[in-house]
C-alpha cells in the first residue's frame, strides 16, 4: 500500500529533470520488483507525491517489465515543514489546487496522460498549519470530484484527527482517507478514534526491526475488533536520489517472505492476512464501493 521506486529529498526549489538517469534507476529498482512480482504481489502503490521524486513514465516502464501494477498520486506532500510544497501552492487557493488535481486525474499528469489512483498528502504534527489546511481542503474538493481516496502522511494522532474533521466540513466521508504512518501515534485511543470514525489507520515501515513492533499493533487491531480498517506497508524505498547507484534498497519482499510467516504465528490466520494484504487494499482504493 505504500512504497517508493524513487524519492528525491532535494526540495521543490530544487527538484529539475535530469537529476537522474533513468536507466540507471531501472537497472537498479527492476530486479527487486520482479522479485515481488515473484512472490504473488500484483500491485505496487508509488506513494511519492509531486516534487518528492514522482515519475509517471518511470512507473510506467518498470510497470511493463516487471508485470506489477503500479498506482501513483496526485496531491503535495506539505510535511517537513512545507520544504516540498511549489512556491506556487502558497498563493494559491484550494480551490485552484484541486482544479490541478482533479485535472490530473482526469486528463492525465502532464505531459504524459498517466492518471493517478489516489491523492496524497503529507501534514506536520497538530494542530494544521495553514498552508496543510489548504492543502486538505484541497484534497476533499479533489475526493468528491473523482472519487479517488486520500493518504496522508501525518505527523500524530492530533492532525489525524483535525484532518478527519475538516474533511467531515467538507462532506467527505472518513472511509476515504488514509492515516499513513498511524504506527507513530503512540497514544492507542487515537487509532481506535480513527477507526470507529470508519477512517483507515496504516502501519508502515515493517522491516526486521520492526516486525515484533507491527504484529502487536495488528494484534492489538484484532482483538479490538478493526482490522478490517488496517492497512501494512513496508515504506521502501528502491531508489534515492544523490546517492550512489541510488544508496540502500531493501526491496521490497521481507513483507511476504518474512513477515506474514511471523504474523501467521502469532495466530493471524490466512483469511485475515488475506483481509489485510488483499481485502483492505481494494476497499480503500475505492471509496464508496
Ligand atoms: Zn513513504
Amino acid at each position: 500500500m505504500h512504497e517508493h521506486v524513487l524519492v528525491d529529498i532535494v526540495g521543490a526549489n530544487g527538484i529539475a529533470p535530469g537529476r537522474y538517469d533513468g536507466g540507471v534507476v531501472r537497472s537498479v529498482v527492476l530486479p527487486h520488483l520482479k522479485q515481488l512480482r515473484s512472490q504473488g504481489c500484483r500491485t505496487f502503490v508509488d506513494c511519492s507525491p509531486a516534487y518528492l521524486g514522482r515519475d509517471p513514465e518511470l512507473l510506467v516502464r518498470l510497470s511493463q517489465a516487471s508485470g506489477l501494477n503500479i498506482l501513483t498520486n496526485t496531491g503535495f506532500y506539505g510535511a517537513a515543514g512545507g520544504k516540498y510544497i511549489p512556491e506556487f501552492a502558497f498563493s494559491a487557493t484550494a480551490e485552484d489546487l484541486a482544479a490541478r488535481w482533479a485535472g490530473e486525474f482526469k486528463a492525465g499528469i502532464p505531459p504524459t496522460g498517466i492518471r493517478p489512483a489516489f491523492i496524497k498528502l503529507g501534514v506536520d504534527p497538530g494542530p494544521l498549519s495553514r498552508i496543510n489546511s489548504k492543502l486538505v481542503s484541497a484534497a476533499a474538493l479533489t475526493h468528491l470530484r473523482t472519487g479517488m481516496v486520500i493518504a496522508s502522511h501525518t505527523g500524530d494522532g492530533v492532525a489525524a484527527m483535525a484532518q478527519l474533521n475538516l474533511l467531515k466540513s467538507h462532506g467527505v466521508s472518513p472511509a476515504a482517507f488514509i492515516w499513513v504512518h498511524a504506527q507513530d501515534e503512540k497514544d492507542r485511543s487515537f487509532h481506535r478514534k480513527a477507526v470507529e470514525t470508519g477512517a483507515w489507520i496504516e502501519f508502515d515501515g515493517i522491516s526486521s526491526e520492526t516486525v515484533d513492533q507491527n504484529v502487536g499493533l495488528i494484534q492489538e487491531a484484532k482483538r479490538a475488533g478493526y482490522l478490517r480498517r488496517v492497512l501494512i506497508s513496508q515504506d521502501a524505498v528502491g531508489y534515492h536520489v544523490g546517492e550512489e547507484r541510488g544508496g540502500y534498497c531493501p526491496g521490497y519482499t521481507f513483507m511476504f517472505s518474512e513477515f506474514l510467516p511471523q504474523l501467521r504465528k502469532s495466530g493471524v490466520d490466512e483469511n485475515e492476512t488475506r483481509i489485510l494484504t488483499v481485502e483492505n487494499p481494494r476497499r480503500a482504493l475505492t471509496p464508496g464501493n
